[in-house]
Order: structure tokens, then C-alpha cells, then sequence
């Protein structure tokens, strides 16, 4: 079989035959960081993680990025692969944003205080889950010890579900100017089977709130791959959104890990995963019918309008990847605040623990709450730069990359090259004596083919997700 060919205006295309799916449908990592976060360790050396936020301070260090996890939800959708915690006790917002305010308090003394933040996002979990005026404290505690350049640019994950107008205004007031709202589907009989029932009034009705409060971009995500979807009912889900008029949308596939999301066993019990095929053809139909719509493919899941700051990224080779997707933010060092929140300097790697009662412990004893990290080694930020590259630009300019990690690319890495033969032979990659580039074709496998430089990766791993 041979699924439709999706020859866009944009000149992509997406017919992959079936026996291309199912020879590069492998757990691979999304590649928001490398070595991924399944290669950090337990350290010993903390001390280490530690060291490195001081370190980060040297003269000519990048801005800050600063990321906070609010993890709780009202309810547990099914599919979700977040760490999250389920409640309805309203006392756990303020008492988790007295543990913020230590955790901001012990971070930002070991920070340079002359460095801008760039970038903040909240993400969860339900960011809105705090009531209006504890998301007005947190916005004062970042404030009060950090220097916020006035066109940061400051996002939020946003559950039309839990969002009244006074949230709007209190994420208006503290700055926030972008919002992502989670749709996944607007079918009534997935949202049935997923357990997140959100008629598409309220999706108009978040969207009206935070337009009218002059947030600059409102994008969407969606997910394909859940229970009951078809490529026909999905066309229907992207139809729809496309009335919100979002500036970006993320259109994820649906990360079937049971094994650390037991929740999502609930579909095998009930035989309504999909197949990696009836994936592709709603992937491919959303392609079509977004870029039909005007809208750029960024990579891998991402759309945005072509004024969009990440299409003029992509445009001038300057999009970067971090922990929340693709951005347009160069060299900023993450801090992440919150359980499982993850940091980067450019040396390291470090993870908050993921359990709430040792992430408060840590901070009630006025340590940082590292759970796990990594130092970097020099050949791992060589393949960082590499891999990041096929990630962004789809391509790899031997030259330019040699100059930049100051290796001979084309001779140090030629093993790793020479494995893309069956890529090449499958119309997924295009090689030269100066180069190699992904296709249009292989745009859907990025990751496959950034795994070839990937030193950590061994192919029976499992815990990652599909790949497509
Ligand atoms: S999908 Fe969002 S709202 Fe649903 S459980 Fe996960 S984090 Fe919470």
C-alpha cells in the first residue's frame, strides 16, 4: 500500500510506503536535549550540578530561559504522558508556591543577578490549577529576584477547561504574552474515550479571553494516534481548530509508554491503539490541510504561521531546540523550577526530583532538589551541535559544523555517515562531499536520522517512544 501522496504547495511530500513505516517505527528520544534525559545518571556529584550554575556566570554567558512545572490537574486524561499530580485540594497551589519561593530564593542567589531572562514558561500539569492570585505571587517572587527583559517572551500552557477571565488578567498582569492551548481533539466520541471531555465553546471562549487581553501569540496542540481518531475525524478536529486562527500548532504523536504511564493501559485493554500507518495518514492529512492553510512546517510536529518568529527562525538557520520544543532563543541557559523540572548550562544537565515529597524535603532542608544530572563531555557537545542541527536546519554543512566543534565532521564522524546508506537508498537523506541534507520526504524521520550520531542509543532501547 501506498498511502496518498501529499504534494503541497509547500513541496513536501509524504508518500511513505508502508515498508518504510515499519522499518524506522522504532523507540527513538525527541531529542529536547542530548544525551537524552533517560541517559542522566544519579550523581554522586551533585556538588558537581551544582558548581555549574556558578560556573554559568562566566563573562559573555547567554540569558536565561527560565522554565516553571505546576503539576497538578483536576482530572486524569488518559493519555497524558506529563508528570502530573491529580487533586482537588485547592490548599496544594499556595503550599507548592511557598516551595517555589525557596527554590527561587536558593537559584537565584547563585545567579548573576545582571543576566536577563528571555524566556519563561509555565508549564504543567495545569498551570491554572493555581487560583488567580497565587499565579499573581508567583509572578512577583520571579520578578523580585530576577531581571525580566521587557519583551521577554513568556508562555503559558493553558486547559480551556480551568481557565476563567480572571486568570487571563492575572497572567496578563505578571507578563505572560503567550499561550499554548491544549485541544488534542475536538471529536466528542475521543474526547469520550481519552476522559477529557471539552466542547469546542471553550476552546473559542480561551482563546476570545486571551486575545481580548493582548496575548501576542495563541497557539494550539493537538495529538494524533488516540483512541477512535481516523484521518477523516481528524481533518474534521484540524478544520475546526483553524477557526481559532492559532499562530503556531503542535500536532504531537500520541507516546503510547504504559510502563511509565500505567493510565494508558486502558486503550490496550480495550484494543483502540492505532496503527503506525493510520498515524501516518492522520499526520499526513493534517500536513496537508495546515500548509494548505498557510501555515510553515517547522519540524517534526510543529506549524506556524510564515510571520511567525519560528518560521523567520527556520528561514534565517536559526532555530534551536530545547526542553519545551523548538525556540528561537540562542545560548540561554534553562533553569527549571518545580518537581521534575530539568536545567542546562551549557556543561550540564540536571533534573528536580519527579516525587513531590522529596523535592520539598530537599528544598525544607535548603538544598537544591537534584534528582539526577550529566556533565557533559566534549565529544557529547559535539554530537549535541550535530545533532541539533539535523533537528533545526534538516542539514548538516560539513564545513560550517567543523569550524563550529572544530573537528573534521566529514572525516571524525564517516562511520556514522556511511550508516545513512539505506536512509539515502529510501529517499530520506541526500548526501554530498560537502554535506548531507534531510528531504522532504524525510521530514517526518528526523529523529531516525539524528539517532545515527547519537553515541548513547542502542537500538533495542524501549524507553522511549515511537518514532512515528
Ligand atoms: S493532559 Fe494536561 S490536563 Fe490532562 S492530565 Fe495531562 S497535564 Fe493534566
Amino acid at each position: 500500500m501506498i498511502l496518498p501522496h501529499e504534494n503541497s504547495s509547500s513541496g513536501i511530500e509524504l508518500a511513505l510506503d508502508l515498508g518504510i513505516i515499519r522499518k524506522y517505527s522504532i523507540a527513538g528520544p525527541r531529542y529536547t536535549s542530548y544525551p537524552p534525559a533517560t541517559k542522566f545518571t544519579f550523581p554522586g556529584e551533585a556538588r558537581e550540578l551544582e558548581d555549574a550554575i556558578l560556573d554559568d556566570n562566566r563573562p559573555g554567558c547567554g540569558p536565561l530561559s527560565l522554565y516553571f512545572h505546576l503539576p497538578f490537574c483536576e482530572t486524569q486524561c488518559w493519555y497524558c504522558g506529563c508528570n502530573t499530580v491529580v487533586t482537588r485540594r485547592r490548599e496544594a497551589a499556595s503550599e507548592y508556591v511557598d516551595d517555589l519561593a525557596r527554590e527561587i530564593g536558593l537559584t537565584a542567589s547563585r545567579i548573576a543577578s545582571a543576566r536577563q531572562v528571555r524566556q519563561l514558561h509555565f508549564g504543567g500539569g495545569t498551570p491554572t490549577f493555581l487560583p488567580p492570585d497565587e499565579l499573581a505571587r508567583l509572578g512577583l517572587l520571579i520578578h523580585e529576584h530576577f531581571s525580566v527583559h521587557p519583551e521577554c517572551e513568556f508562555g503559558v500552557e493553558i486547559d480551556p477547561r480551568r481557565l476563567t477571565a480572571e486568570h487571563v488578567q492575572a497572567l496578563r498582569v505578571i507578563g505572560a504574552n503567550r499561550a499554548s492551548i491544549g485541544v488534542q481533539d475536538t471529536n466528542p466520541e475521543v474526547q469520550k474515550a481519552i476522559h477529557r471531555w471539552q466542547p469546542q465553546e471553550l476552546n473559542i471562549q480561551a482563546v476570545s479571553w486571551l486575545r481580548d487581553a493582548g496575548f501576542q501569540s495563541v497557539s494550539v496542540d493537538l495529538i494524533y494516534g488516540l483512541p477512535l481518531q481516523t484521518a477523516e475525524s481528524f481533518a474534521r478536529t484540524i478544520d475546526e481548530v483553524l477557526t481559532l486562527s492559532p499562530d503556531r500548532l503542535s500536532v504531537f504523536s500520541y507516546a503510547h509508554v504504559p510502563w511509565i504511564r500505567p493510565a494508558q493501559r486502558i486503550f490496550e485493554s480495550r484494543s483502540q491503539l492505532c496503527t503506525p500507518e493510520e498515524k501516518l495518514a492522520m499526520f499526513a492529512v493534517a500536513h496537508r490541510l495546515l500548509t494548505a492553510a498557510g501555515y510553515v512546517d517547522i519540524g517534526l510536529d510543529h506549524f506556524a504561521r510564515p510571520d511567525d518568529e519560528l518560521a523567520i527562525a527556520q528561514r534565517n538557520g536559526t532555530l534551536h531546540r530545547n526542553f519545551q520544543g523548538y525556540s528561537t532563543e540562542a545560548g540561554a541557559s534553562l533553569y527549571g523550577f518545580g518537581v521534575t523540572s530539568i536545567s542546562s548550562t551549557p556543561t550540564t544537565y540536571r533534573q528536580n526530583f519527579k516525587g513531590l515529597p522529596e523535592w520539598r524535603r530537599a528544598l525544607a532542608a535548603g538544598r537544591l532538589p537534584i534528582e539526577r544530572g550529566l556533565v557533559l563531555s566534549d565529544e557529547d557537545r559535539r554530537r549535541r551541535t550535530l545533532i541539533m542541527k539535523i533537528m533545526c536546519d534538516r542539514q548538516l554543512d560539513y564545513a560550517a559544523v567543523s569550524r563550529q566543534i572544530g573537528v573534521d565532521v566529514a572525516h571524525a564522524y564517516a562511520p556514522e555517515i556511511a550508516s545513512l546508506d539505506d536512509l539515502e537508498a529510501d529517499g530520506i537523506v541526500v548526501r554530498t562531499a560537502s554535506g548531507l541534507t534531510v528531504t522532504p520526504r524525510g521530514g517526518p524521520l528526523l529523529r531516525v536520522v539524528a539517532m545515527r550520531f547519537d553515541a548513547t542509543f542502542s537500538p533495542g532501547e524501549t524507553r522511549h517512544s515511537q518514532t512515528l
